[in-house]
């Protein structure tokens, strides 16, 4: 299967495809849409970047348009789930793009603005929503919505629904779907209790699994900068004056953190703005906006908040901050290097971050070139943790935390808020408050590395996975060491 019109998908559809320039199916659409087509459940192992949304829109769009029937009032025919705001923003986007020939009826349902237009738009039902579970179930009890004629369910991202704490939101929310219908479950990973979820969920499910992240890794010169922690707004300054940046992405680890970067770079000339949970729905909206449209080159985001951009053109991401999730990086760093194209990644280490970056490395099973010298501790060590008043060591990964909470795959559980925002037991935005690692570090940098840049994107990675094929947007997980099951 290699063109779109192998697939026997309605003509209004395929003209939208072509408008969009979209030839060849990414391999996750290649294997999903067939499948789909035929009515199957489809579990996908797929993260953002890999096609995965036109995967599913396809086949329901082209249901939509075979089986032309008007929605009930108050209800939706294809429901899709999604973790964020923007993201359900970007889901139904792409809807409507592919689906502008079809007259279709497609509504959002998120946090963070009014729900009287979400109310509205239902009112005579809707072909496709997309949605937040929070505000998803705000509706249903508000009784806007009834879920009893679904036809289509899709859990998008369902990995960062659960670390987000909406698991007992999903399960009402398809306590209330028809036993009949059609289920997608998409996944960047499958740990068991996703396996569990989909287990329940989804009727003798075919199963799919695509990943972007060798693929993206492969196509992205990553660096490390060995930086003591004060003076990280110095050196990103000094990064942004030298690198031939288009677009760059900064991630910080707490909100906090966003604003204060902004505030440096500012100082030193930049225009910046930051994204995240502490911004209303339309202060978020217009940020992203003035990134899309290069009013502002410089993007201050938390991990949570940039879950799911998708802007093109990001020529380089850089980690003011290393994530403590391994994962994190993966995602993060992937927000360059988009559909087929090249990118920077540059994470600024200060000596605490060191067990970050060797749980990095592992994941991604490489060594990632370093400059700088790796800062010895100061006499004070973890000036942020004290400040937070944590111990510095005694827990285990994957252990539990003082608050006696369980953690699940090196992720704190979190409940969420309705405003999109994770927070954990006590209240506290889960990215303000990054889990404790061990102290002892057995990073393999040499310090006295400081070649340039040039130099950088040819030196010889350690334990690289196995090229990917330049140019494919997604790659096939056996061949992706990295991305086993947590
Ligand atoms: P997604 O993983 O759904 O977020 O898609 C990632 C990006 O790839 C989006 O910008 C899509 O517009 C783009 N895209 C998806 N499918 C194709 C395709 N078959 N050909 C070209 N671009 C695509």
């Amino acid at each position: 299967m290699t063109q779109f019109t192998d697939f026997g998908l309605a003509e209004p559809i395929l003209r939208a495809l072509s408008e969009e320039n979209y030839v060849t199916p990414t391999p996750i659409q290649a294997q999903t849409i067939p499948l789909l087509l035929e009515k199957r459940d489809v579990i996908g192992i797929a993260q953002t970047g890999t096609g995965k949304t036109a995967a599913f829109a396809l086949p329901i769009l082209n249901h939509i348009a075979v089986n032309r029937v008007r929605p009930q009032p108050k209800t939706c025919r294809a429901l899709v789930l999604s973790p964020t705001r923007e993201l359900s923003g970007q889901i139904l986007d792409s809807f409507r793009a592919y689906g502008r020939h079809l007259r279709i009826h497609s509504a959002l349902a998120i946090g963070g603005v009014s729900m009287g237009g979400q109310v509205r738009s239902l009112l005579n039902g809707v072909d496709v929503l997309v949605a937040t579970p929070g505000r998803l179930l705000d509706l249903v009890h508000s009784n806007a919505l009834r879920l009893n004629g679904v036809e289509t369910f899709v859990l998008d991202e369902a990995d960062r629904m659960l670390d987000m704490g909406f698991i007992h939101d999903i399960r009402k929310i398809v306590a209330k779907l028809p036993k009949e219908r059609q289920t997608l479950l998409f996944s960047a990973t499958m740990p068991t209790d996703i396996a569990e979820l989909a287990r329940q969920m989804l009727r003798d499910p075919a199963k799919v699994s695509v990943t972007p992240a060798a693929t993206t890794v492969e196509r992205i010169a990553q660096r490390i900068v060995h930086i003591d922690r004060a003076g990280k707004a110095k050196m990103l300054s000094d990064i942004l004056r030298q690198e031939p940046v288009d677009r760059v992405l900064v991630f910080t680890r707490t909100k906090h953190g966003a604003d204060k970067v902004v505030r440096g770079l500012n100082k030193d000339g930049f225009t910046a703005e930051a994204i995240h949970g502490n911004k209303s729905q339309n202060q978020r909206q217009r940020v992203l906006d003035n990134f899309r449209s290069g009013r502002v080159r410089t993007l201050v985001a938390t991990d949570i908040a940039a879950r799911g951009i998708d802007v093109e053109g990001v020529s380089h991401v850089i980690n003011f901050d290393l994530p403590n999730i391994p994962e994190s990086y993966v995602h993060r760093i992937g927000r360059t290097a988009r559909a087929g194209t090249e990118g920077v990644a540059i994470s600024l280490c200060s000596h605490d971050e060191l067990p970050f970056l060797r749980d990095i490395e592992k994941l991604i099973r490489m060594a990632i070139p370093a400059t700088g010298q790796v800062s010895r501790p100061a006499q004070r060590t973890q000036p942020q943790q004290a400040r937070n008043g944590r111990p510095q060591n005694g827990q285990h990964r994957n252990g539990g935390n003082r608050n006696g909470q369980s953690r699940n795959n090196g992720h704190a559980r979190s409940e969420h808020t309705r405003n999109g925002e994770s927070r954990n037991a006590n209240g506290a935005a889960r990215s303000e408050r990054p889990a404790q690692r061990p102290q002892n570090s057995n990073a393999k940098h040499n310090p006295q590395h400081r070649q340039q840049r040039q130099d950088q994107r040819h030196a010889p990675h350690d334990r690289r996975p196995a090229a990917a094929p330049a140019g494919e947007v997604g790659n096939d997980i056996a061949r992706v060491a990295f991305m086993q099951p947590r």
